[in-house]
């Protein structure tokens, strides 16, 4: 019979939720230390592509201009894709953490991430929503994410996240009847073109922008925290200002995605976007 507890967020006072999901992962992880989490994403990186660090090797001391460790094994953009019978490039590393979703690169209609949960953070609303999910993974960084932001005095709350095919469908026909279609396709994406599918994206606000996805959000000192620390937590920026050519948005600094601890810091340390870290050199 519990409801979620949402404390009024909407007056400004942080309040850690004591939201009562019978989800253990959440109660474990909401006190989980930076630390922890960090190594336990190195030891899953490690894993997933068979890289073969020192024994010693800690990423806390990477310096910026060391070389990606596990370069030959990346998932790059033309080896992940297929062509449909219509020419359309379909992805096909669905389940990757590293998987590229964007106006070139199309997920399939049925794909739906298999472990989507609610992460414990702050909401600007309180009806249970498809789109407070992530998955597993990225669910349980965002927590330590908003643990540490709050601990640094801010107050992020948590928009936006898993958005299903279908949804898309609703919300691109939306915006192309209210602003035409040029313009719905440089702020909205076309069905199966939007990396929210993918279950690793959270889009981020604050007070200051009235919980709105603004693009002033950058210049608050949430905005400006998340610039400088997402990485630390597995996150990225997904689309930086001056890389809209790249990424085919326009910049957002509250849209996170997730890519685990490892990947994030190269991405940030080099300053580039998820396209051109997975081009094949
Ligand atoms: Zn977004």
């Amino acid at each position: 019979m519990k409801k979620y507890v949402l404390p009024s967020m909407l007056i400004g006072s942080m309040v850690v939720l004591s939201a009562c999901k019978p989800v253990d992962w959440a109660e474990k992880k909401w006190n989980a230390t930076f630390n922890e989490e960090s190594s336990e994403e190195n030891e899953k990186q490690i894993s997933n592509e068979q890289t073969t660090p020192k024994p010693n090797d800690e990423n806390k001391n990477e310096t910026p201009d060391e070389q990606p460790s596990a370069e030959s094994d990346l998932p790059w953009l033309e080896e992940t894709v297929t062509a449909s019978g219509d020419g359309k490039a379909v992805v096909q590393n669905l389940d990757d953490l590293l998987i590229v979703a964007n106006k070139e690169r199309n997920l399939p209609g049925d794909y739906e991430p298999k472990d989507l949960v609610t992460p414990n953070v702050p909401f600007p609303f309180k009806e249970d929503l498809p789109k407070k999910k992530l998955r597993k993974e990225a669910a349980l960084s965002l927590e330590v994410l908003f643990k540490a932001a709050e601990e640094d005095g801010l107050e992020l709350l948590a928009q936006s996240g898993y958005r299903s095919y279908d949804t898309q469908v609703s919300i691109f026909a939306f915006n192309a009847e209210q602003k035409g279609e040029e313009v719905a396709n440089k702020t909205s994406s076309r069905p199966g073109q939007s990396e929210h599918q993918t279950g690793l994206s959270m889009d981020v606000t604050s007070q200051e922008v009235n919980f709105e996805l603004v693009e002033a959000f950058g210049e608050t000192k949430e905005g400006k925290w998340l610039a400088e620390n997402a990485h630390k937590y597995g996150f990225i920026i997904r689309y930086l200002k001056g890389k809209e050519e790249i990424t085919g948005y326009q910049y957002e600094p509250w849209h996170l995605r997730y890519v685990g601890v490892d990947h994030a810091k190269k991405i940030h340390e080099q300053g580039i976007t998820l396209e051109e870290y997975l081009q094949k050199p």
